[in-house]
């Protein structure tokens, strides 16, 4: 099976709202690493040491438990993760231990990503507490990237989490316009802008190091300049400090025929970004760009 036909909530209904049961795999990912969030986080840069921060600058000698659900409530054409659908990615369903195992000492952050962890996130939830108490006292940052499509009473469970511990939560923001969200994910992007909004209304609890961080994948010809300024401007409205992300495509899954995202896109979408009152603006991998 490369992709399941339906457009809407594809893979959720089996295991998502099991709080001792998950699908995904795991491994550990030295830091500094390749995280959306890596360039304004303690990990990559030190920020909110020592509450927040095993060291002052980038945390060399410790490592992000990074967990990969295999799941999403999205179906995008132009997944850049998409091979979590197939069946030769290594499946099961496994219980909380299988993580809170592998937090040791070295381990200073928590992504769960994916796929999504929306399907995931009675799991996460209950993973995250026992893994911060194995880790009292100590530093362990739990963080999440996501579509942002969650239900919002289990968001507020995920914001505190990120909260006490100096993790953060990094939003895809993949359109603006939501008949081209439809298009593109197969579903509204409603509830990730309203939630979004609502996390912002969070951020003078721990400005620092930043709660809430957003990204765009540039797709050629379909997300440009235009919807990047009004992404961004949205943003803007809510903190110009948020930082914000704007990531190259590469043709992947159903999007194979498009080019990668050119250096002038990129460009042109990052004048855009800032024009629209952005302060923290990054452009990443850059390798992909063309
Ligand atoms: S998981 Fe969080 S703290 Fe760790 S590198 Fe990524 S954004 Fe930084
Ligand atoms: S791009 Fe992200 S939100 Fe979209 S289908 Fe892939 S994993 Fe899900």
């Amino acid at each position: 099976m490369g992709f399941c036909g339906t457009r809407l909530n594809v893979g959720t209904k089996l295991i998502g709202g099991r709080p001792n049961e998950g699908n995904f795999t795991w491994y550990d990912d030295p830091l500094p690493t390749n995280c959306v969030g890596d360039w304004v986080c303690p990990g990559g840069t030190g920020c909110g040491y020592p509450e927040y921060s095993y060291s002052k600058k980038a945390e060399y000698g410790y490592k992000n438990q990074a967990v990969f659900f295999h799941s999403c409530t999205f179906n995008c054409l132009f997944c850049q993760n998409w091979h979590y659908r197939t069946q030769s990615t290594k499946r099961g369903k496994k219980g909380p231990d299988f993580i809170v195992n592998g937090v040791d000492e070295r381990t200073a952050c928590i992504c769960y990503f994916g796929g999504d962890p929306t399907p995931h996130l009675p799991y996460a939830i209950h993973t995250s507490k026992l893994a911060l108490e194995k880790k009292k006292g100590g530093i362990l940052r739990i963080c999440w990237e996501t579509n942002g499509a969650m239900n919002p009473k289990l968001l507020e469970k995920v914001a505190e989490l990120s909260l006490i511990s100096g993790g953060c939560v990094k939003f895809d923001l993949k359109t603006w316009d939501e008949g081209l969200h439809f298009a593109l994910c197969g579903v509204s992007n409603s509830w990730t802008l309203a939630n979004f909004k609502h996390l912002a209304g969070l951020l003078p609890k721990r400005p620092d190091p930043p709660f809430l961080l957003a990204s765009t994948l540039m797709v050629p010809g379909y997300v440009d300049e235009l919807e990047i300024g009004q992404i961004a401007a949205f943003i803007a409205s809510l903190n110009p400090d948020i930082p914000y992300s704007l990531l190259a495509f590469h043709p992947q899954f159903q999007m194979q025929d498009l080019p990668p995202t050119s250096r002038k896109q990129a460009q042109r979408c990052l004048e855009a970004a800032r024009s629209a009152g952005l302060r923290r603006v990054k452009v990443g991998n850059l390798h992909l760009l063309t």
